[in-house]
């Protein structure tokens, strides 16, 4: 829930800055690794925009593989966890280059 009201919070501030009215769509990126759970980020969403700017928004999700570059090898590679090993070189000092983001990706406003 927290997670949805922060959004709107964020929504909100970007209507101040660049003087728009209303939401009506949202695209959310939301990494395999950014522990959220979307089914529920999505019942929140729409229960958190009730009576906002973001009242009758859409809201879609897109989740970008997690990839990683090892720091041993310097291969870039998908990855499932922060904890795997490189496919290459075995090496487990890999850095994650994305998947643990949550952050608003576009918006349609008028
Ligand atoms: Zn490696």
């Amino acid at each position: 829930m927290s997670i949805a009201n922060s959004i709107i919070r964020l929504l909100q501030q970007q209507a101040q800055e660049q003087h728009f009215r209303r939401v009506k769509h949202v695209w959310l990126q939301v990494g395999p690794l950014a522990m959220v759970e979307v089914e529920s980020l999505r019942f929140c969403f729409t229960a958190a925009c009730r009576g906002t700017l973001a009242e009758e928004a859409a809201l879609d999700i897109i989740s970008p593989e997690a990839r990683a570059r090892c720091q041993q090898c310097g291969e870039e590679q998908p990855v499932t966890s922060r904890f795997d090993a490189c496919v290459h070189c075995g090496s487990y000092r890999l850095q994650l280059l994305q998947g643990d983001e949550m952050r608003v990706h576009e918006l349609e406003v008028e």
